[in-house]
């Protein structure tokens, strides 16, 4: 997969740095599409801008960044949006013509490629504990007062 864009708009941060790789496997919900790819835990983040939150449908996106040379996808051939940025960057976001979902964003940043993989469609999303926030100002207030919500197990 070869990305045709420039900008990449999770920036990474300086201290994020490379404690050791794990190997993480991602499918839509249909099945069509599947893909590897060999993440730093580090590097997962939720992203509160209202771009993601529309995109995903929800408060916010949890995403992890993977150089190109750690991605694969294996199985079926996305559909791809391409979303221009205020700045006017712009970047490719695949995702499942058949069941819509959301499996990753393509950039460019400092020279490198670089996916931006939503951990959502992750087989090991429950051990990939966020460890920044970005956008944090387009963040819905509510989300600050969770856990006060009374929770029920099931449906
Ligand atoms: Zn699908
Ligand atoms: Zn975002």
């Amino acid at each position: 997969m070869a990305p045709r864009h420039r900008a990449f708009s999770i920036a990474l941060p300086r201290e994020w740095g490379h404690n050791g790789a794990v190997h993480v496997d991602g499918s839509c919900f249909c099945g069509a599409l599947r893909f590897a790819a060999e993440i730093e835990p580090n590097r997962v983040g939720i992203c509160h801008c209202t771009d993601c939150q529309t995109l995903s449908s929800s408060a916010f996106r949890v995403s992890v960044v993977v150089p190109a040379e750690d991605f694969a996808l294996r199985d079926g051939e996305p559909a791809v949006f391409e979303k221009t940025a205020e700045s006017g960057a712009r970047r490719e976001l695949f995702f499942c013509a058949r069941c819509g979902t959301h499996l990753y964003g393509a950039g460019e940043r400092a020279g490198r490629t670089f996916y931006s993989v939503r951990v959502g469609a992750l087989e090991q999303r429950r051990e990939l504990r966020p460890a920044a926030r970005v956008w944090c100002r387009s963040e819905p207030a509510w989300l600050a007062n969770l856990a006060d919500l009374p929770r029920i197990e099931t449906q």
